[in-house]
């Protein structure tokens, strides 16, 4: 984590494990802050939400992240609200993969003002964002939408506007010097014309009004090729309300208008901040917000994951097999370091938490205090610091993921799941079974390896259970066959367990095959070896 600022007193706000977790530490330098500033009683804290493309785990993640630091601080006892800012006054950049063509017109247009291809918002931004905010509410998290498109329409940036126009050189000098990149403008009016946003200039300006020509080109992307926007050539004038201020100044711009206190950053935006940073202090006047840096998330193999190029899991793909809490674990479990994320990774969070549960109420012991300390936290963060009363079931998640492969009806599944587990049946349980449902979907089974000598027991084993047999039976023919075939018994029961429940032990091997079915098992046997046995 990159901290701006001094580490102080780490007593200072209460020790213990308070101290060991990230959003606590960040909570007390934020507190800390801010009392030395003596500026604000509410403690605001802000997240940005793209509105350009379909929003990724990463742009959840980031608003989960804030909503962890604001209730660090609200821990403390101090007022924290999230804010969660809606890019959507962007202009449209890139058409996504997956999205049709004829987008293409739309490049350069602010993605609020452009329609919802799908046709169930009132434009492609409030359809991208709006997905975003579905999960986050799905979450449980609290925050305040703020739209940058209404934002600016309503006025609310006007005197920073005009500043930033005011102190224009000087803001284009600190570009230069220290990125060494040519800052064209510190605001781009919306073209009355062509209604584009990245072609126009500005030619001069007065209190409340802007002059500007159409007459600049970017380049854009369409399928992942270049596509070259022009300005319209029209000239005109506009007000502050009909356009928005540059990146480099626009989060500065919030900050000061929001009284922002903390804002988290990706690696990406680094430079970004440095310079909003300067601009908040020496152009608005607002202390900037305290910063640490995030990681990012990558997809599988390495790739970043990316708005627009589509390869990204959506929380909301996640929360279709997960609970809110493993998803949140995912978000709180570490703030720095990359991470390669996909579907797959789902069932080892699930059994994460059902893991930090046993931390919490002591089931599993860990000697090492400090050790504890921080799974603790953890797990207090997953649940937003309302941890549950008392442990609920635990189910190991792969294991109903293969009962599921082999029993697909949900009813009889869960009968079985009962059976084995003696467990009553209850909301918890149903929704564990319908996520592990779904995330089994098309999903191809893992298939574990079998060696050559253990093919001949599976396979008289197959054929003794296309008749029904019982627990018993069952338990003692396992064993048989073990020995008859020179197997090692635990060995054959471990290869069982892996090939019925996808992890190497279970119940008991009899009442486990007899609950399933045993002409079930049977089949199952028969797909399990190199090409069927
Ligand atoms: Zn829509
Ligand atoms: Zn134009």
């Amino acid at each position: 984590m990159a901290w701006k600022g001094k580490r102080g007193d780490k007593e200072a706000f209460g020790g213990g494990c308070k101290m060991i977790f990230w959003a606590d530490k960040l909570a007390d330098e934020v507190i800390k802050r801010e009392e030395r500033l003596k500026r604000v009683k509410n403690l605001r804290v802000e997240s940005g939400i793209g509105a350009s493309g379909i929003p990724h785990l990463g742009s959840a993640s980031d608003v989960a992240r804030g909503w962890a630091v604001c209730l660090g601080i609200r821990d403390r006892g101090y007022d924290s609200d999230l804010i969660a800012f809606s890019d959507d006054r962007d202009g449209l950049r890139k058409v996504p993969l997956g999205f049709p063509e004829s987008l293409k017109e739309y490049i350069g247009k602010p993605v609020s003002h452009i329609p919802d291809p799908f046709g169930c918002h009132e434009s492609y931004g409030e359809h991208m964002s709006s997905l975003l905010l579905e999960s986050l509410e799905k979450l449980g998290i609290d925050f305040k939408f703020y739209s940058g498109d209404r934002f600016y329409a309503k006025g609310e940036l006007d005197r920073e506007i005009g500043l930033a126009l005011k102190e224009a050189e000087r803001i284009k000098k600190v570009v230069e010097d220290w990125l060494g990149q040519d800052l064209r403008t510190v605001f781009f009016p919306i073209c009355q014309s062509c209604g584009r946003i990245y072609t126009t200039r500005v030619t001069g300006w007065e209190p409340g009004k802007v002059f500007y020509v159409c007459d600049q080109e970017f380049e854009g992307k369409v399928s992942g090729k270049p596509f070259m926007v022009k300005g319209c050539g029209y000239q005109g004038e506009c007000s502050f309300r009909d356009g928005k201020l540059a990146w480099k100044v626009e989060f500065a711009a919030r900050w000061s208008r929001l009284k922002v206190c903390s804002e988290a950053y990706g690696k990406d935006l680094a430079d970004s901040v440095r310079v909003n940073d300067w601009v908040s202090k020496n152009v608005f006047g607002w202390e900037p917000p305290l910063h640490a840096r995030y990681e990012l998330f990558l997809q599988k193999g390495g790739k970043k994951i990316s708005k627009s190029v589509g390869n990204a899991i959506t929380p909301q793909d996640w929360l279709r097999c997960g609970s809110p809490q493993s998803l949140n674990l995912l978000f709180f479990k570490r703030f720095t370091g990359t991470r390669e994320i996909d579907l797959n990774s789902v069932p080892a969070y699930m059994d994460e938490v059902d893991w930090l549960e046993d931390v919490y109420f002591g089931r599993e012991k860990i000697q090492n205090e400090r050790e504890l300390q921080h799974p603790k936290r953890l797990f207090e963060y997953i649940h937003y610091l309302k941890p549950p009363k008392k442990p609920g079931i635990h189910l190991p998640y792969l294991m109903l993921a293969n009962i599921l492969r082999m029993v697909p009806d949900l009813e009889l599944a869960k009968k079985i799941v009962m059976e084995l587990k003696g467990l009553d049946e209850t909301e918890e349980l149903e929704k564990r079974l319908r996520w592990a449902k779904n995330w089994v979907g098309e999903r191809k089974a893992e298939r574990p390896e079998i060696k050559p000598e253990e093919l001949p027991a599976l396979s008289e084993l197959a054929e003794w259970l296309e008749k029904e047999r019982d627990a018993e039976e069952i338990q003692g023919k396992v064993f048989e066959l073990a020995r008859k075939h020179g197997l090692k018994p635990s060995e054959f029961f471990q290869k069982l367990y892996l090939i019925l429940l996808g992890s190497p032990y279970g119940p008991r091997m009899g009442k486990l095959i007899q609950l399933l079915g045993c002409k079930r098992v049977a089949e199952k046997l028969r797909e399990s070896g190199p090409a069927g046995i």
